[in-house]
Parts: C-alpha cells; structure tokens; sequence
C-alpha cells in the first residue's frame, strides 16, 4: 500500500497521532542551525525563570516530573520523577550527587552528543533543576570516550554558565550553590551501565557492581547518588516550565512526551529527529528519513531501539507505534530509540552475527556466564553465518542464550542473548536453509 494511503487509513483508525507541532518541540537547535552559545540559548528560551522553578522547592519539582509521565530515555524506560524520590530526603553526613551517562555507546544511537554539541546549556539548566531536586550540590558528567568535541562544547558552555552566574555559588541566584563537573571515559562500552560508570568515575576499572545495594542509596564514592541520561535531564526544565500536562498530552498513555529518535542503516536520509513517542514506524521513517531504500516492500526487519533489542521482521512494522509498551509486547524494547533499518538485501544472519562479536568484545569478564557465553555464541553466530554449522545446533544455540539471559551481573549478558533470540524468532526458516544448503 502506498504510504499516503496507508497514512490516511491508520489516522481513519484512530492510530496515529498528529505529527509533532513546532512549538511542542524541545529540541530547538538539533541540527545546529543556530550557535550553542549563552546568548543564543537565551534567546531559545534557555534559563527562563529557572529561579522561580528551583522556588517551588523540591516536592513540586520531583512531583511534577511524575505526573509528566517521563520514563528515563537512556534504553530501560524507568520513571524519572520515581527514580528521583528514591534519593533520601535529607542530606546526612554523606553528600548527594547527580552524575549524568553521557556514554552513549550502545550501537545505532547518536542522539545524546547532538544534545551536547547544540543544546549544552538546556543540558545544564537540567542538571541544575535535578540535582537541586534531589539535594546535589555536584554533578558529574560522564562522557563517552571518542566525544572529544562533545566535551569541549560542554566545558565551553559550563564555563559560560559560570561566568554568568547561572551555576556555581549562588546558582541563578536562588541560595543553592552547584557545581558542574566534566569526566572524559576512555571509551569501554560497558561503562555506559550506571554501576561500572561510577566505578569508572572513582578511577577505577569500569566493572559493574552486584545490586543491592542501588545507587541512591550508594552510589559514587559510597554516597546517594542518582544516574540520568543526558536526555533525561535535558528535557526537564522545558517539563517544568510548560507543566506536567502540556507534556504528558504528548504521546501516548505511560508513553509520553516526545522523543529523539535516531535513524539510521537502509533508509534514503538517516537522522536523528525528535518525534511524539508512539508515532508509527512507517510514518517516522517516511516523513523524516526519506523512507526504505527501494521502498517500503523492501523492508527486511527492524532493530527498534539500539542493537542491544531483538529484532522485528517487516511483517510486525506495518503499523507499528514506537512506545515501550507496544515493542514490549512484541517482545523488543524502545530502548534508545535508535531505529537501525535493514532492507532485503542485508544478510540479517551475519548482520546479527557482527553484533554477537561486538558484546563478546566488550564483555567485562566478571561473570562467566557472559565472559564464556558471549564468546560461544559469536563462535556459533559466526559459523552459521558462514552456513558451517547443523540444523540442530539452532536449538541449542537458543538455549544458551536462555542461560546467558538474566544470570549475570549486568544486562550485558541479556544485550547479547536478545539479537540471536529475535533473530531465531522470526528468521528461523532463513537460518534453516542456509544450514541445509
Ligand atoms: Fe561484565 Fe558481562 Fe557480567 Fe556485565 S554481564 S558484569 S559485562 S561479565
């Protein structure tokens, strides 16, 4: 069917929602149509009575990021205002801290250092209004290992903010005195889970810690501390300043709010965009990616949301609505909203296969059923790719990934056994004949 047709009919339906307005955007200067600077980012609207926001005090900032609705954007979709109020209510002799994942390096997603290039100081605004919520007077971003450019527009706009009394002592002059820390990482892909991030941040080795005990109640060195993606933070102050409802209009019910999301693989225009969360899948890719090469029929499959998440084969993205709990459903995930398209000519075994090689590379080793497992199953990815493997081994190649999931310290292992399940899943039979030829 032929895309407007297909548009009007599912709007007929009631299944998609409009597309998203200008004036509710939060990301004005995405692209970098206009400069990252103070002034400029005042004139977006940046810093707009930030005073007044942090003068309602902390229960109204915490509950109105609840009642928005907003779950985390850095790939588990955890509540954001709930994980706020997890932090204690009084500072004791430990001191609170907010430290923001700047890591972004789950494969597909590139939305975090477009934020830290032409957005930084509606990132900073953000992480002023979360940690004054949460009782920080420090916040720590950690960011990922090649973004050197990303770092240096941070520092930059940090400095400016500094200079112009917006953070530091007497932070936009409402009485909180915050400071705002920069932490280049080294580029490990494993330091972007929130435990090894902390680890990392103290100096050492980026290894996930076994959980409980979680990070509000200790965190970086031994203290409260909250973990956020920076998109998380970023899209706050424009919440609180527009209101809960405004945001939570937006969306889908426990699927509000807007979203970037990042395109990329056999589309005719990759980007990154924000859009309404539940937006179709066709839509999104039609209106803002320039749609599939050779057309929508040429679709193979789709990875929804960062190649940690299974894949969907195109029969299951005819109507798709891009929300957490539709691609749960379906037994994928939302997860960074990376959107990694592949269209009938990719070889989805051997694409699969890289993928396996990746999370073998970047497996921390502290556990065995991930230091051992992500190796075997590359091992037997890589000879199926090849078709040197037997029918039967497909069975049991599902089964280990069965072992591997949920029996480790990180969701590292789950990351790697989730592509091979939705690839066996759904191409089963392509795997098949590939193994009897
Ligand atoms: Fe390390 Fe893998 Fe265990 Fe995570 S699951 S702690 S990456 S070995």
């Amino acid at each position: 069917m032929k895309f407007k047709k297909w548009l009007k009919t599912v709007k007929n339906l009631g299944l998609v929602p409009d597309m998203l307005k200008a004036q509710d955007k939060i990301f004005t200067n995405i692209y970098g149509n206009n400069s990252s600077n103070l002034k400029s980012s005042l004139n977006r609207g940046n810093w707009d009575s930030t005073k007044y926001l942090i003068d309602k005090g902390r229960d109204w900032i915490i509950d109105e990021m609840k009642s928005s609705g907003l779950r985390g954007r850095g790939g588990a979709g955890f509540p954001t205002g709930l994980k706020w109020s997890f932090m204690p209510k009084e500072v004791k002799e430990r001191p609170h801290y907010l430290v923001v994942n700047a890591d972004e390096s789950e494969p597909g997603t590139c939305k975090d250092r477009e934020i830290l290039r032409h957005e930084p100081h509606q990132f900073i605004e953000g992480c002023l209004l979360a940690s004054y919520a949460m009782s920080a007077n420090a916040c720590y971003v950690y960011v990922r290992g090649e973004y050197v450019n990303e770092r240096y527009a941070l520092q930059k706009a940090i400095n400016e903010a500094y200079d112009s009394g917006l953070i530091g002592k007497n932070a936009c002059k409402s009485g909180w005195d915050f400071d705002m820390y920069v932490h280049h990482g080294a580029g490990a892909y494993i330091c972007g889970e929130e435990t090894a991030l902390l680890e990392s941040l103290e100096g050492k080795k980026g290894m996930p810690r076994l959980k409980p005990p979680f990070p509000a109640n200790c965190g970086l060195y031994g203290c409260p501390t909250t973990v956020n993606n920076v998109e998380s933070i970023a899209v706050a102050p424009e919440i609180l300043r527009r209101g809960a409802s405004w945001f939570s209009s937006l969306g889908k019910p426990n699927n509000t709010g807007t979203k970037l999301f990042c395109i990329s693989g056999h589309v005719n225009t990759p980007c990154n965009v924000e859009e309404e969360m539940g937006i179709p899948l066709r839509e999104l890719l039609e209106k803002h990616a320039g749609g599939v090469k050779g057309g929508w029929d040429n679709l193979l499959a789709v990875i929804p949301g960062g190649s940690s998440v299974p894949c969907l084969p195109a029969e299951q993205c005819q109507n798709l609505s891009m929300d957490f709990d539709t691609l749960k459903e379906l037994k994928s995930g939302l997860g960074t909203a990376a959107v990694i398209v592949m269209d009938k000519s990719t070889d989805i075994v051997k694409a699969i296969a890289r993928l396996s090689y990746f999370y073998k590379h970047e497996s921390c080793g502290q556990c065995t059923p991930c230091r051992e497992g992500t190796g075997w199953m590359w091992r037997v990815m890589d000879r199926m790719a090849k078709g040197n493997a037997g029918v039967e081994e497909i069975d049991l190649l599902l089964e280990v990934t069965k072992q591997v999931e949920g029996h480790t310290i990180c969701a590292l292992g789950d990351a790697a056994a989730w592509p091979i399940q939705g690839l066996i899943r759904h191409f089963r039979p392509e795997i098949e004949n590939r193994l009897k030829k």
